[in-house]
């Protein structure tokens, strides 16, 4: 008699670790490994190798950005858009939308916020998710510190288009359509908003072919190499605690990468 087939459960991934790997995979695994020893109280494991090659670049492809909308202001919402989803566990959440408007859909309310697609294997939670006028549902990234000026000099915030792709795959799963686009919505709190913006991140087939393509590449990375940039590294948790020997600079603070991004090249 044959033995049951076994499919090997997927390495569960978040869009925070994409963003991660998308940086440095070695980072991913230190940050990785760290939240398993919080959460279960056992040492969490590491994959790369100590006889690893240190990279130049993340291995990661690079997202598809063709047909990104930059835009400067307030974010455009219309009269009958409606907030539907909120992620209770941030605190420093922009407020957009009066009582009336917000429609919270309540599975997704007390302790169950994180989107979950078994599918890929991927769960996060978007900061919001708005309904438009359209029916349409769209997830919302709000970043508060980062000023809006120097997002084309910064190479388009890469990092953030990876979060918002991956986050509008589990906005389609949860709420059952696919999103049109993601939006990243930069609050410059910091600044007083002087410098808002939004940034509109199409999710169409292309977004969906690259992340099914990275989710594959990050789960069959046997290595997850250190990628030692300071712009990595200056702003790197794990080097902030002393674990990665392969450091190119010594830990500033989370806010780093957020001067680094904000920073036109000269
Ligand atoms: S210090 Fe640099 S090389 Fe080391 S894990 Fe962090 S980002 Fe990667």
């Amino acid at each position: 008699m044959l033995a049951p087939t076994v499919v090997p459960a997927l390495e569960h991934l978040t869009p925070h670790d994409l963003v991660t790997y998308f940086r440095c995979p070695f980072e991913m695994e230190l940050v990785r490994a760290a939240h398993a020893e919080r959460t279960t109280g056992r040492a969490g494991t590491v994959r790369t190798p100590p006889d690893v090659v240190p990279l130049r670049h993340s291995p990661m492809f690079a997202p598809p950005l063709g047909h990104l909308a930059v835009r400067e202001g307030r974010l455009d919402l219309g009269d009958h858009d409606r907030l539907v989803y909120e992620d209770a566990g941030e605190d420093d959440l922009p407020i957009l939308f009066p009582p009336e408007r917000i429609r919270l859909d309540a599975r997704f309310s007390e302790g169950h916020a994180t989107l979950v697609d078994a599918e890929l294997g991927l769960a996060g939670r978007p900061d919001l998710v708005i309904q438009r006028s359209d029916g349409s549902f769209v997830p919302v990234e709000y970043k508060s510190t980062h000023l809006f000026v120097g997002y084309h000099e910064a190479h388009g915030r890469l990092f953030d288009t990876v979060q918002a792709i991956a986050e509008c795959r589990l906005v389609e799963v949860a709420f059952g359509r696919r999103p049109p686009v993601g939006i990243v919505l930069y609050g410059d709190a910091k600044g007083g908003g002087e410098h808002e913006g939004w940034v509109e991140v199409p999710y169409g087939e292309p977004e969906e072919h690259w992340l099914r393509a990275v989710l594959r590449q990050v789960r069959d990375d046997p290595v997850r190499a250190p990628v030692p940039a300071e712009r990595n590294c200056a702003g790197c948790g794990p080097n902030g605690d002393g674990q990665c020997r392969y450091a190119a600079a010594r830990y500033e603070g989370p806010l780093h990468r957020v001067r680094f991004a904000a920073t036109p090249r000269p």
